[in-house]
Formats: structure tokens, C-alpha cells, sequence
């Protein structure tokens, strides 16, 4: 028997409807916002995710599925949603649309790592991009989308917010940051010693101890930012407050991506016992100038289904399961099967959603298929019935009987 490569997951016929019902919300609520939808390709060419999402993260230096193609190219399938979108934004010239341009994704993202709860190899991601507004009102839009789809779902989440300011402001406080961090350099991890020189501002995100410790007295960024990006944070914060969602500025908060300007976020929930993050996201004013298009900002965030999934089975959610079949057709000898057979085929023609015996049944084991399916009403359909012109349905939840024309079965749904 072949088995599912480590790190990827069924979604099996019967638990289907739960994904069905995320994407549902997810598309309803981005549609309210204006926001419609982005199909890019699973893989791109890896100099994209070099360039976009930057080589000191960890996912570009370790987490990538990458591999060379027959014609000797450097494919990477996706490990994240944006920077797709924003390759396909400059190759088909999107900038001349409409701005902002209010874009929206749900896609598979591939990430070689230890598997671990809700963070398959292969999971999937439900993200938002607005492109082309510079103001910290669409910041706060962006917000307020996730925001909509986390409650609507039924979780608690909790909004932190941070400024990573702007290349200049950044690096001022880079500076300010190593020269803390210099006496106690050799306290770090390894990664955070060559972090300190690359990429210094991820040290503040670092999960190991002893870098948590060194970095909690460590200068606040918010303290070092321009005029320019302290008004747009001092926007944002008093769009939060007039939209009456509360929030915490976590100085901390640097998000794990390089391409991230002025605005970042999170929405944490402790839905699990202990804090875990839904949702990331931010401002990122260069990326697209980065990936060779024009002067063009951009805001948006990412959040994986799995993890969204395992918090509401958590918490107990119900989650709809979608329609159930309306009605069965028990039928009863090959003449009876026939006409259950036209039957069920026009009632389908009409969009209701019927069905019938397909494995040779007794007449009480299709009563019990009926039942497993939800069937709402059941006709029987027997010689009798052929002979007499006229059948019983049976409205299952409460047993009652109504006696219908076998023809006008079709004309009753
Ligand atoms: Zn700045
Ligand atoms: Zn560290």
C-alpha cells in the first residue's frame, strides 16, 4: 500500500463540509470588503520567493520545497500566499486598475518542516492584499476584515499591534538594537548571533529563552520612528478605537517576513490554553518595487485554515454541514426501480437533490441508507404502488404520511 507523504493531509468526503464552510465565510465577508479573488500558481520560479519574501527568513534559508525542473529551472512551490499575488500584480500590469485593488486568495502553501499541530507540510492559507492606498485607514480595513472572519467563525481573538517603521527610521533603531544586544552577544542562539548582523530586528520574535530574556528591556521601536510613520501608527491606533476594536501594542511583534514596512499585527487567541497566533499580517510599502514593479504600497494577512479548523473543534463549534438529501426513493422489484430511477433522474434535472438504492437492497436496509444520508422525506415505490398509480411520503423527522400520484412526486419538491 502507498501511503500520504509525511506532513500532508486527507480531507476525507465526510469532513469536507467544514472547509466548505470556512471558505464560504472567508468569501462572503472579503466580498463585503470589496476584496474579490486571486488564483496564482502553486509554484513559481524560486528568485520570486528569494527576492519577495527575502533570504534571511527561515523560510527561505530551510523551509522550502524547491527543486530543479527538466528544463533545469529553480521551481519553488508556494510557501506563502503574498508574494505570488504580487509578481502576478506587476506581470499583468494591475496598477493601472481601479486602487486600491482588493485582492483576496485561499491557497495550498508548502513549507518542509517538522510537522506540528495545524502546521502540515502542506496547509492552506486564507489571505488578503490591498494594493495601491498608503493611508493607515486601509491598514485598519485590513484589520477589521480578519477581525470579521475570526469572530464570525466563533473565536476569541485578541488584536497586538507594532510599527516596524520605515527603512530609514529602521535603521535607527537597528543600530540602537545591536548596540544593546553588544555586551551580551554571546547569549544569543546561534541564529540570533547571525541574525545580529542580517537581520537584527528578528531577534525581538525569537522563541528560545535566553533571547526572550535579553530582548524584553530592548529599545521599543516605537519610540525611534519617523514623523511620517508615527502619524500613520497614531492613525491607525485612533481608527481602531473609532471602529471600537481594542488592541494591545506589542513592541515585539516584527512578523517573520522580511518585506514588512510601518504596520504589522497579529491576532492571538488563547482558545487553546496557551496564546497562539491566527493571523499576521502588515503594511508592506517596497515589496512590490522590490519584485522590479513601480512605487506601489500594500497591506494584507495571512492565516492558515488547518489552525482555524482545530480551534473551532476545540472550542466545540458547530460548524453547518451543507444541504442534506431531500428525498429518497425505496424502491421495491426491477419494474418499481425503473420508475424510481426516472423519478429521482428529473427531480435532479430540477435541482433537488434526491437519490436511490444503488447496492441491491432490502427494502428495510434502504430505509437505514436513508436514514445515514438525512434523507428529509422517503417515498416508497413497490408493484403495489406501480399498480394503484399512487405512493406514500414519509416526512422522516416526524413519521408523517402524505399519499401522492407516483408522477406527482416530482411536481411535490
Ligand atoms: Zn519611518
Ligand atoms: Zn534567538
Amino acid at each position: 500500500m502507498i501511503n500520504i507523504p509525511k506532513g500532508t493531509k486527507d480531507v476525507l468526503p465526510d469532513e469536507s463540509y467544514k472547509w466548505q464552510y470556512i471558505e464560504s465565510v472567508v468569501r462572503r465577508i472579503a466580498k463585503n470588503f470589496g476584496a474579490n479573488e486571486i488564483r496564482t500558481p502553486t509554484f513559481e520560479h524560486t528568485e520570486l520567493f528569494l527576492r519577495g519574501v527575502g533570504d534571511t527568513t527561515d523560510i527561505v534559508n530551510k523551509e522550502m520545497y524547491t527543486f530543479e525542473d527538466k528544463g533545469k529551472r529553480s521551481i519553488t512551490l508556494k510557501p506563502e500566499g503574498t508574494a505570488g499575488v504580487a509578481r502576478s500584480f506587476i506581470e499583468n500590469g494591475l496598477s493601472n486598475r481601479a486602487m486600491p485593488l482588493k485582492m483576496y486568495y485561499i491557497t495550498p502553501v508548502f513549507r518542509y518542516e517538522r510537522p506540528q499541530a495545524g502546521r502540515l507540510r502542506e496547509h492552506h492559507q486564507f489571505g488578503v492584499e490591498f494594493y495601491g492606498a498608503k493611508g493607515a485607514d486601509t491598514d485598519a480595513e485590513v484589520i477589521l476584515l480578519a477581525y470579521s472572519v475570526l469572530t464570525e467563525l466563533g473565536l476569541n481573538v485578541k488584536l497586538n499591534i507594532n510599527s516596524m517603521g520605515c527603512e530609514k527610521c529602521r535603521k535607527d533603531y537597528n543600530s540602537a538594537l545591536k548596540e544593546y544586544l553588544k555586551d551580551n552577544l554571546n547569549d544569543l542562539c546561534e541564529t540570533c548571533q547571525t541574525r545580529y548582523e542580517k537581520n537584527p530586528l528578528r531577534i525581538l520574535d525569537c522563541k528560545v529563552e535566553t533571547c526572550k530574556k535579553l530582548v524584553k528591556n530592548a529599545p521599543k521601536i516605537t519610540d525611534y520612528l519617523c514623523d511620517d510613520c508615527k502619524a500613520h501608527f497614531e492613525n491607525l491606533k485612533s481608527l481602531l478605537d473609532l471602529a471600537g476594536l481594542s488592541y494591545t501594542v506589542n513592541p515585539l511583534i516584527v512578523r517573520g517576513l522580511d518585506y514588512y514596512t510601518k504596520t504589522v499585527f497579529e491576532f492571538v487567541t488563547a482558545d487553546l490554553g496557551s496564546q497562539g497566533t491566527v493571523c499576521g499580517g502588515g503594511r508592506y510599502d517596497n515589496l512590490i518595487s522590490q519584485l522590479g514593479g513601480g512605487n506601489v504600497p500594500g497591506v494584507g494577512f495571512g492565516m492558515g485554515i488547518e489552525r482555524l479548523l482545530m480551534l473551532m473543534e476545540a472550542k466545540g463549534i458547530n460548524i453547518p454541514q451543507g444541504e442534506n438529501c431531500k428525498v429518497f426513493i425505496a424502491a421495491m422489484g426491477e419494474e418499481a426501480y425503473k420508475k424510481a430511477f426516472e423519478i429521482v433522474s428529473e427531480l435532479r434535472q430540477k435541482g433537488v437533490y434526491a437519490d436511490l438504492d444503488h447496492m441491491e437492497r432490502g427494502i428495510k436496509a434502504q430505509f437505514k441508507y436513508s436514514d445515514k444520508i438525512n434523507a428529509e422525506y422517503v417515498a416508497v415505490i413497490g408493484d403495489n404502488e406501480l399498480a394503484e398509480g399512487y405512493l406514500n411520503l414519509k416526512k422522516m423527522q416526524d413519521g408523517s404520511v402524505e399519499k401522492l400520484p407516483v408522477n406527482g412526486l416530482i411536481d411535490r419538491f
